[in-house]
């Protein structure tokens, strides 16, 4: 199996320093994109991958630095020439997210069909809402299975495992610490983390609360002085960090991996932007 980070940054802000969240997971013939970022499909290009050829999308959870690019993902893929189909899974509303995309593109879609004989993208899309944690779906060798993550105010938040012919890699999507990802980690290859560091941050300034904004920091998201326990916990091999925050490039990979290294004795991986991993 192999994971390859698209992005690597935290929130939606957008920066030339690193994009924003998007895994891909190839395992045997099956190509999986987990969460989507605005600019995943070029990342996916720069990466080696098509969109054309994604088997299916999943999403963590519906802020939009995990599913911004879905319609783009979609109708890219479209566009380079999909001729498969697509499965999406995602928490709720992901059915009537999807039929927005089918509305907000159906001029051109509707366009194309008609004018270039292309096939129907709408027909080729097969969404499904995820609502609880457990099994999501098998892929040939491959099992995806999610946790109900703590990600607040969202109710459905979900990290997903990946399991293939003895090799497993779990992505924590956005999460404070909770017993739910060590539980789904448990003994895995490789997970790939959130974490931020509130004293590496600063004053946030922007077109929202301050207060309220750093309140949704230290509620909804993990400290890097707590992932290493994390990892520890659930007895993973290798500790990827990812969805940085901050992310402007001002923070040496070593002040993440020094902290994380306090409390896992285990490989510690800072991520960066198009970085392939083998399991
Ligand atoms: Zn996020
Ligand atoms: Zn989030």
């Amino acid at each position: 199996m192999r994971i390859v980070l698209l992005g690597t940054k935290a929130g939606p802000r957008i920066t030339t320093a690193r994009m924003g969240p998007g895994q891909v997971v190839i395992a045997g013939e099956t190509t999986v994109l987990v969460d989507c970022a605005e600019g995943t499909c070029h990342q996916l290009l720069r990466a080696g991958f098509d969109p054309a050829a994604i088997d299916a999308i999943l999403l963590t959870h519906h802020h939009s630095d995990h599913n911004g690019a879905y319609g783009n993902v979609i109708m890219s893929g479209w566009a380079n020439g999909r001729t498969g189909r697509l499965a999406t899974y995602g928490p709720p509303p992901l059915a009537e997210m999807t039929r927005a995309v089918f509305a907000l593109n159906r001029v051109d879609i509707d366009t194309r069909v008609e004018d270039e004989g292309r096939v129907d993208i709408r027909d080729l899309v097969d969404c499904h809402e995820i609502r609880s944690a457990g099994h999501v779906a098998s892929f040939g060798e491959l099992t995806v299975t999610a946790a109900l993550v703590n990600h607040p105010p969202f109710e459905h938040a979900f990290a997903y495992r990946f399991d293939h012919a003895g090799s497993s890699v779990v992505v924590s999507g956005d999460t404070a610490p909770c017993a739910a990802l060590v539980e789904l980690a448990r003994g895995a290859d490789l997970l790939v983390h959130e974490t931020h560091n509130p004293d590496w941050v600063g004053d946030r300034r922007g077109n929202f609360d301050p207060e309220r904004m750093r309140r949704h920091q230290l509620g909804s998201h993990t400290p890097v002085t707590e992932v290493g326990g994390i990892a520890a916990n659930a007895g993973v091999r290798t500790l990827v960090l990812s969805h940085l925050s901050p992310s402007d490039g001002t923070v040496a990979d070593s002040a993440w991996s020094d902290i994380v290294r306090r409390d896992f004795d285990g490989d510690v991986v800072v991520g960066h932007d198009l970085l392939a991993i083998d399991v």
